[in-house]
């Protein structure tokens, strides 16, 4: 097999390679869906696949729905077979990560949306409560929580100075975690607009605290040892599929996986040969082993 080779496949060759793998990890938003519309034939591939004997995982790095929203919006968007415990988040991955934690005790402070915090109490994680501050509560008067051992940074749309000012204030703690959901700069949203990602919101934080996150999102390994810890995964029998370079094809190859790049999304053709011809050896880490153009092109190789 071309690893590394960014080679554009179909027909007999992505049969060929469907049929060495055991378990294929798919990235959500522009792989499976794109916002609230279904990438053609994306539902079919998932069946197929599980007929054929196949394990199915999902992998996202958004982090604003918790689990059970999930397993929703695959059924609204025509996956009929999808369980929640096949969908691992940023936000769930990150809660695992403190739950499992031996040496973590205490509150978290969470910049995140409700997806964030649903996770951290659903796997019985003390959250400080957001509270509305007062008229006179500023920077320098508002209360801290003496119980925050974690600082956790996700997509927020009601992200804040206020914010930024207290996880910089917890983060002085040198014993105090910081952790990061992901590391996505921006997502595309309709009509050619874009929306800053959580990784923005990590830099900010980064900046106030002269600390560096631990990234629990693709492309950190931590995601796959979340799977692989609840499902024996053989990295070698398993595929990633992703349509953004810096996380999903980078995660697959921090974890050992085989690499598809599916053209539906974020990331270009072009781009990954820009990587593949650079003189910069760590730039390799961003090359795929093979292109789509779609997910869809698995059916016929399934089918034939
Ligand atoms: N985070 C947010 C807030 C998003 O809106 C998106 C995509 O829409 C993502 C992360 C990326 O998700 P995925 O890893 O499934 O591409
Ligand atoms: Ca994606």
């Amino acid at each position: 097999t071309a690893s590394g080779g960014c080679q554009k496949i179909r027909g007999a060759q992505l049969q060929e390679l469907l049929e060495s793998k055991h378990d294929v990890l798919f990235d959500c938003d522009g792989v499976i869906w794109n916002g609230e519309t279904a990438v053609a034939g994306a539902p079919d591939v998932v069946r197929a696949l599980k007929q054929r004997g196949k394990r199915v995982f999902f992998v996202t790095n958004n982090c604003t729905r918790p689990r059970q929203s999930y397993v929703q919006k695959f059924a609204r968007l025509g996956f009929v077979d999808v369980d929640e415990k096949e969908i691992f988040s940023s936000a769930y991955c990150s809660a695992a990560y403190l739950r499992d934690m031996a040496t973590f005790s205490g509150k978290v402070f969470a910049i995140g949306c409700p997806g964030v915090h649903t996770e951290l109490r659903d796997a019985g994680i003390t959250v400080v409560e957001e509270e509305e501050d007062g008229p006179d509560v500023n920077i320098s008067n508002c209360a801290l929580d003496p119980d925050v051992r974690a600082v956790l940074v996700g997509y927020d749309e009601k992200f804040s100075f206020m914010k930024l000012a207290k996880a910089c204030c917890y983060l002085q703690d040198s014993e105090c975690l910081f952790l990061a959901t992901d590391p996505d700069p921006w997502h595309p949203l309709r009509g050619g607009r874009i929306t800053p990602g959580s990784g923005s919101l990590t830099a900010a934080l980064e900046t106030a605290s002269s600390r560096k996150a631990t990234v629990i999102g693709k492309p950190s390994r931590f995601m796959f040892e979340c799977i692989a810890s609840r499902f024996d995964l053989d990295p070698e029998s398993s595929l990633m599929v992703g349509d953004r370079l810096e996380t999903d094809i980078v995660f697959g190859v921090n974890c050992g996986l085989s690499t598809v790049l599916t053209l539906t999304g974020v990331s270009t053709f072009e781009q990954a040969q820009v990587y593949k011809d650079s003189d910069e050896p760590e730039k390799k880490d961003f090359v795929p082993d093979y292109v789509v153009e779609s997910i869809a092109d698995f059916l016929e190789a399934l089918e034939e």
